[in-house]
């Protein structure tokens, strides 16, 4: 199997099961107990959560840990607005936004908050003067994604920041694609983030607050989480987050030119006919979406089992629906149908990725009846 998902999910690093272990088998008090157990599992988590917040890189706030980065926006979301005074019941967002924020502010747009969705161009980047036109003294919470999970493009996160607090407004940011690969530029009042994103386990995400902009709790209950955030906590998954993000700040630099290297590889093994769906300079370079006039990319998936790789979206995958991220660049749905989403990182080899990608180029060949 070569696995080249990496925004559905990334393997989990080996020093990540090694900081796990002790607190999944013999070390398993509650954190929350006074015993001398119970103590050194908080200490565990206080140190991760310091590991985490080290990786994000802002100032000026502090995390609360979470079940995942979808529980994380909600709270966000949900929670902002319900503190926000009665006369602010605006939420600004995009329309290539994650599911997790899109069907959050949709479901609050049927309470009666007002939703605006901010388009993008075709290179998949909004355009600010689109947003600043939207802004009013109404907007409660822009929500804008650093990298997009389908199509990689990164969006300009500290001048929405900026425009979004010349109006009083907060600023939520989904970094779950970003953390460890691109810097987190100051500007956001709430991020959301993601354990097995970069080389940790599922099921555990963070939410990054700035002090004073904590959304109101959505998980009531024994308040653990300095009574924003109530549940047992999890010291093992806590520990695994710190220990990946620990890892990531400090490969940083190799990451990154090891994924500019695959990136390069990439685009040479596959030859002529293909296109990348979005913007290339303003792009994480370990997302390969790719499109090819006529390919049938579900049959490119069946055919070629023993690679991982993806339809646009793992979410949007297996729901039969064309991704809507790609519809909001403009591609029509026989294009979105004709797009692949390569996604390679830390522990891709060059060598693999290479006959993966001839293996997936030869098969589109076949798709069109010429031999490869
Ligand atoms: N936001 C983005 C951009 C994602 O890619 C994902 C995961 O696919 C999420 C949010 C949700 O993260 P989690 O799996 O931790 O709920």
């Amino acid at each position: 199997m070569i696995y080249l998902d990496y925004q559905a999910t990334t393997p989990v690093a080996p020093e990540v099961a090694e900081a796990m272990r002790p607190w999944a088998e013999e070390r398993f008090a509650n954190p929350h107990s006074p015993s001398r157990w119970g103590r050194e599992a908080a200490a565990a988590i206080e140190v991760a959560r310091g590991q985490v917040e080290r990786a994000i890189g802002l100032s000026g706030g502090s995390l609360a840990f979470t079940g995942s980065a979808t529980e994380a926006l909600n709270w966000a979301i949900r929670g902002t607005l319900e503190k926000a005074p009665n006369e602010r019941d605006r939420i600004v967002t995009v329309a290539t936004e994650h599911a997790a924020v899109l069907d959050t502010a949709e479901w609050l747009a049927g309470q009666g908050v007002d939703l605006t969705l901010l388009p993008v161009g075709s290179d998949g980047l909004i355009d600010l003067a689109d947003l600043e036109r939207e802004l009013d003294e109404r907007v409660a919470l822009v929500a804008v994604m650093l990298v997009n999970n389908e199509i990689g493009v990164v969006q300009p996160v500290a001048e929405v920041a900026r425009k979004a607090h010349d109006v009083g407004a907060l600023m939520l940011c989904d970094a779950v694609q970003g953390l460890g690969r691109i810097a987190i530029p100051e500007g956001p009042d709430l991020v959301a983030v993601s354990a097995h994103k970069i080389h940790g386990p599922k099921g555990v995400g963070a939410l990054w607050m700035r002090e004073g902009a904590e959304p109101a709790p959505l998980l009531h209950g024994g308040g653990q989480e300095r009574g924003l955030r109530s549940g047992t906590m999890a010291p093992a998954l806590c520990a695994g987050f710190g220990a990946a993000a620990k890892l990531a700040s400090e490969r940083r630099g190799v990451d990154r030119d090891h994924v500019e290297r695959l990136w390069k590889a990439a685009l040479e093994a596959l030859g002529e006919g293909w296109l990348v769906n979005g913007s290339i300079e303003h792009r994480y370079r370990g997302n390969l979406n790719l499109r090819r006039e006529g390919l049938d990319s579900a049959r490119l998936i069946a055919d070629l089992r023993d690679i991982a790789f993806s339809l646009g979206s793992a979410c949007a995958s297996g729901s039969g629906r064309p991704s809507h991220v790609l519809r909001a660049l403009g591609l029509s749905d026989r294009e979105a149908r004709s797009s692949v989403r390569i996604g390679f990182g830390r522990y891709t080899s060059e060598q693999d990725l290479v006959e993966a990608l001839s293996r997936i180029a030869a098969a589109a060949h076949a798709q069109e009846g010429v031999a490869a």
